[in-house]
Formats: structure tokens, C-alpha cells, sequence
């Protein structure tokens, strides 16, 4: 190691120009990468191979059920807040096979899937969604139960983080506790500068491999002053997130109130379309199918993302348990802002915004939260 080379904690300053050598770097290490780029007017977290495929020049405005895409007065790449993807898909796909079965004449054989050794590289990782990831690993990898292959497909991950410098209309990650600064979980983390007719990246090394990585990249050592910089627009997009939630004992809250009113009002607005649960970075159930050929000599088990507003999640000998919009929705935000707590330790929101901005009436989970906390107050309950 020459005396030069960075170490976890360091920082940099990366010109725009050479912030392509960051997708060689990966390349040439056999990561496959992949980034945000414009898909069918939206931006898409794709395989990209260089910052051509990036969103140059793209933010977007979102509010409750709308979104859209439109041009920014400058050459940003990463001027956008997060949109309907979210990186669970490359290390938690939402169908694969778990495993073959082969039936012959001494029984059947259980044939398991080969090993997936493909080595991912996730550029322009937001604050909220390094927060879902180690979320998911909890969930995944914490407990007495450890899934494999999430496992493997983990521990491949090259992360490079992007601090976020535009708040979306939807966001509230300040409210949550989880950005927009990236604060631990990423191999590189960015924040993107441009200024006075500057475009660069202030680049904060948060692991040995982010750190042989920079290395690998011109830059020189960043000044107090760089800091100074990037933790200002940091402040910035704090100031201007979109949304806000009081997030002051809102387990309790919602434990005293299964009965609220609220839940009615929300179930004649709800379409239980789901949508909300394919979009959140933590949402993480899934349904298994088997299905055979027709001589019944081969058979395959699939794992596939499901969600608790479909009416057979919750099916038991009998019929659904929550048959109704109304037990839906409120499962599903109760699970999300208070039982989750019990279970993992944290929240299951990170205040992404993905569930206001992709529901198609705009049901805004913030202001659910809003409307709860403000009759359960006025009428006398404890704060
Ligand atoms: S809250 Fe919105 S996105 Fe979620 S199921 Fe209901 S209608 Fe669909
Ligand atoms: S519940 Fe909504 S705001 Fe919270 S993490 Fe999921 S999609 Fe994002």
C-alpha cells in the first residue's frame, strides 16, 4: 500500500470529467453495473456501462399519484429524486426459482439452484434506500433463519452512495431519521457539486474496497472547504423535503388506535392495487408456487413478490382474515410504522416517498399518520 492511497473515512474531489473511470474501475473488477437511466418517462435503476446511460440533464416533480420528468438548466447526473424501482430487485428478485425437482425410478431428486456469483455494482444508492438495504439484511440475514442466496448476492454488492442534492416532492427521509445524507453502508458515497460553472464529486470512502477503488481514479485530496460545500446543499435539501412526519411514539400511537375512524376513510379511497408494496424498498413478502410438467415427472418451486393488500396473503383454511380494504391498509401501515419496531428493532418506512407519489389516488401515508394523531389529540389522548 504507498503511502497515498485513501482509507475508509478520507475524502476526495472527482472532476466530472473523470468520473467515467469509475464505471472501467468496476468493469474491470467483473462487476456488472447498474445505475439509474430514463426508461418510459421515468428513471429506471438499469445496467448502464458509462455515464452517457446516466439521467443528464433529467430531475423529476412527484406529488400524490404523479410523477413526471422534466429537463434541469444544467448537465447534473444525479439531479432527480428516487423513482419507482428500487435496488431490491438485483439482490431479491421478484421471481426466481428456489429449486428442480426430478422424478425417476428410485423416488425424486431435489436438483438446487446453481450458486448466483454475479458481483453487482449499485451506483446512485440514496440515503433512505442504504437504510432499506440494511433493513432487508436484518430481515434476511439477523435472524435464526438465514437466506442464502439474499446472503450471497449480498455480500457482492459494490454500493456507491449519492447524497441527495434535489429533495423529491414525495420525501420525508429527514422526518425518518435516514437522510439525505448517506451515513454508513456504502463503499463510496457522492455528493454531486456544481457551482460557478464547476461539476464535480465530493467522494468519502466508507470501505477497503471503496477505498482501492478511488484509488484507481484521478482526484485529489478534498479541503475543509469541499466539505463545507457538500454538507450546505445537504442542508439545503433537509430544508425543502416534501413531506414531514411526526414520528414522536407513533407505535403507541397506532397500538391505542385499531378502531380509528381514520381506517374507514382511507378504505373508501384505497384500490388495494398493491402498488404501494411493490414500490417500497422494504417491502419484502413473497409467495411460493409449484408447478409441474404434464407427465408429473418434473417439477420447479418458484418464489415471487406478493403483497398484504391481495386478498389471499392472508388466506387460511377458511377464508382471507383480512377480507376487507379497510384490515388491509391498516395492516400494512401499522406493520410498516409500529409492529415492525417489535420485530426488527426500527421502522419499516424510511420515507422514500415511493407509496404517496406510485398510488394511483395519491394516499399519502403521511397524512394518514396526520389525520390520526391529530383527533386521537383533540380528543384528549396521550401525546
Ligand atoms: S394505498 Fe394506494 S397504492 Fe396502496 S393499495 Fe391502496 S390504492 Fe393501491
Ligand atoms: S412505506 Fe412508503 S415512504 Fe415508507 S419506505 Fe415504503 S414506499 Fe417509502
Amino acid at each position: 500500500m504507498s503511502k497515498d492511497s485513501f482509507q475508509i473515512g478520507d475524502s476526495a474531489i472527482v472532476e466530472r470529467e473523470h468520473f467515467g473511470s469509475l464505471f472501467r474501475v468496476l468493469a474491470d473488477r467483473g462487476y456488472e453495473i447498474v445505475g439509474p437511466t430514463v426508461r418510459e418517462g421515468a428513471i429506471a435503476y438499469e445496467r448502464v456501462s458509462s455515464t452517457n446511460d446516466l439521467p443528464r440533464g433529467w430531475t423529476d416533480e412527484q406529488e400524490g399519484g404523479k410523477y413526471r420528468l422534466k429537463r434541469r438548466e444544467d448537465e447534473a447526473l444525479f439531479g432527480y429524486a428516487v423513482g419507482p424501482h428500487s435496488w431490491k430487485k438485483f439482490y431479491y428478485p421478484s421471481v426466481e426459482r428456489l429449486y428442480k425437482v426430478k422424478l425417476n425410478s428410485d423416488g425424486f431428486r431435489i436438483i438446487p439452484e446453481p450458486k448466483d456469483s454475479k458481483k453487482y455494482a449499485l451506483i446512485g444508492v440514496r440515503a433512505c434506500e442504504l437504510r432499506a438495504i440494511s433493513i432487508q439484511d436484518k430481515v434476511f440475514t439477523g435472524g435464526q433463519y438465514v437466506d442464502p442466496v439474499y446472503k450471497m448476492r449480498r455480500s457482492n454488492l459494490f454500493i456507491v452512495a449519492v447524497n441527495c442534492g434535489v429533495a423529491g416532492g414525495t420525501c420525508f427521509c429527514a422526518s425518518m431519521g435516514t437522510g439525505p445524507k448517506a451515513s454508513a453502508g456504502y463503499d463510496l458515497a457522492l455528493t454531486e457539486m456544481l457551482a460557478d460553472g464547476r461539476h464535480c464529486f465530493f467522494v468519502e470512502v466508507g470501505s477497503d474496497s471503496g477505498a482501492d477503488v478511488l484509488d484507481e481514479i484521478p482526484s485529489r485530496r478534498a479541503a475543509r472547504d469541499d466539505r463545507l460545500a457538500a454538507d450546505r446543499i445537504l442542508n439545503e435539501t433537509s430544508q425543502k423535503m416534501g413531506r414531514t412526519m411526526d414520528a414522536s411514539g407513533l407505535k403507541e400511537l397506532l397500538y391505542r388506535n385499531y378502531e380509528h375512524p381514520q381506517w374507514d376513510n382511507v378504505a373508501t379511497r384505497c384500490l388495494t392495487c398493491a402498488n404501494c408494496t411493490m414500490v417500497c424498498p422494504t417491502c419484502f413478502c413473497t409467495t411460493v408456487e409449484d408447478v409441474t410438467d404434464l407427465t408429473g415427472e418434473h417439477a420447479e418451486r418458484w418464489r415471487k413478490w406478493d403483497s398484504c393488500f391481495a386478498m389471499d396473503f392472508s388466506y387460511i383454511h377458511g377464508g382471507s382474515v383480512r377480507a376487507t380494504t379497510k384490515s388491509r391498509y391498516r395492516q400494512w401501515m401499522t406493520h410498516k410504522l409500529a409492529t415492525w419496531i417489535d420485530q426488527f428493532g426500527e421502522s419499516g418506512c424510511v420515507g422514500c416517498g415511493r407509496c404517496i407519489t406510485w398510488c394511483p389516488v395519491g394516499i399519502d401515508i403521511t397524512e394518514e399518520v396526520r389525520a390520526i394523531r391529530e383527533s386521537h389529540l383533540a380528543a384528549g389522548g396521550t401525546p
